[in-house]
């Protein structure tokens, strides 16, 4: 079996190197001739709307994924002419769109950050007005990691925050003091099949994504595994889906989800018997689930900006290195650390001895 892949990022990789061992291989479109993922796999270099490298995927592969969520989503229109698009085109279509992914968390029932659909400099400031200070101004589309947003602290910080987006369609949400931010991340497969896996606790710094803690037991897995379920069914999904909530008190809000496979997420590589990259090659290729349980505790810290020097930590029984191969540059992710242990203490002592080490 082979499957396609747009996007040939960090994603990309640790898919096909998932993959390999259950005999598929992997084919991707990606216009980076660096692209981390022609490692492991086969890549047509191109742009994701380019006419003849969708048709070349479409006679390679047997079913196609992706690995971003900022997908053309006419290229998606193209290939599905052909075969089967996992995770299918309404989740691309509701997750690309802030506003469209919040309106489903209401109609499903999962409580989110009061918010207003924003289209100029005057409903913004009427909305500030009702939402309340402070509050936060997302662009509906193309946003991540922090990217396209901006927190309104004062009535003076409007304009500039209407500015700094670009002026573009946007939705205006509460800031909300959490106490946590978790994520769950679930699988589903064409025959709606699921499995999730224990719960993620989420570092961000200057909104990208730093460390990950499993959470086994959590308290808050109940409700979480029904709002991951209810959206996985609604959408008829097929693969990883990552849902992203803030706990604040007694009460989990959606922030977004990501019909992808996520960095929250990486921990299951070694802390579980099938990892998120596994399901989800399963599910798209139409195989039986894998386990998702964790046996220990596993913490994953995100390598910004450049590798650290890893030389203290090589050989640490519990501590795996993923290097993605890519050149440094400020914010970008270009490796993760994954620490594994049998418990909370033991996690707690390898993550001091690493961050000792890192340099
Ligand atoms: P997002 O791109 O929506 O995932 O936002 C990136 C990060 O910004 C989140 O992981 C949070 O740390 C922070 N953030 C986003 N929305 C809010 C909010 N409504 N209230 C507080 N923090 C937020």
């Amino acid at each position: 079996m082979i499957v396609g892949i747009l996007g040939g990022g960090q994603l990309s990789l640790m898919l096909a190197e998932a993959a390999k061992p259950l005999g598929i291989s992997i084919v991707f479109i990606d216009p980076a001739p660096d692209a981390c993922a022609n490692r492991v796999a086969r890549q047509i270099l191109a742009n994701y709307d380019d006419p003849a490298a969708l048709e070349q995927l479409a006679d390679l592969a047997d079913v196609i994924t992706y690995e971003f969520e900022n997908v053309p989503s006419e290229s998606v229109r193209i290939l599905s002419r052909r075969l089967e698009v996992y995770p299918p085109s309404n989740a691309l279509a509701t997750s690309q769109d802030r506003l469209l992914e919040k309106n489903m968390f209401v109609e499903l029932g999962i409580p989110v950050p009061a918010f207003k659909a924003i289209d100029s400099l005057d409903e913004l400031r009427e909305a500030v007005t009702k939402i309340g200070l402070p509050c936060v101004l997302k662009t509906r589309r193309f946003g991540y990691d922090g990217k396209g947003q901006a927190v309104i602290r004062s009535m003076d910080d409007v304009n500039a925050a209407w500015q700094s987006i670009g002026e573009a369609p946007a939705i205006l949400e509460a800031f909300m003091p959490f106490e946590r931010e978790i994520s769950i991340i679930a699988v589903r497969d064409p025959e709606g099949n699921h499995r999730t896996y224990p719960l993620s606790e989420n570092i961000h710094n200057n909104g990208i994504l730093a460390q990950s803690y499993s959470r086994n037991d959590d308290p808050f897995f109940d409700q979480s595994c029904q709002y991951v379920s209810r959206l996985m069914d609604t959408l008829e999904y097929v693969g990883v889906l990552a849902l992203e909530l803030f706990q604040v008190g007694e009460t989990l809000y959606a922030n977004e989800f990501a019909p992808r496979v996520h960095n929250s997420g990486h921990w299951t590589i070694e802390g579980t018997s099938c990892s998120q990259f596994e399901n989800h090659m399963r599910a798209v290729a139409g195989l039986p689930l894998g386990e998702t349980e964790i046996t220990g505790r596993s913490v994953m810290l995100n390598c910004i900006g450049a590798m650290p020097k890893v030389s203290g930590m090589q050989g640490l029984s519990g501590v795996t290195v993923h290097d993605y191969g890519k050149s440094p540059r400020d914010n970008r992710k270009v490796g993760h650390i994954t620490l594994n242990a049998e418990d909370d203490d033991a996690v707690e002592e390898l993550l001091a001895i690493v961050q000792r080490n890192i340099s």
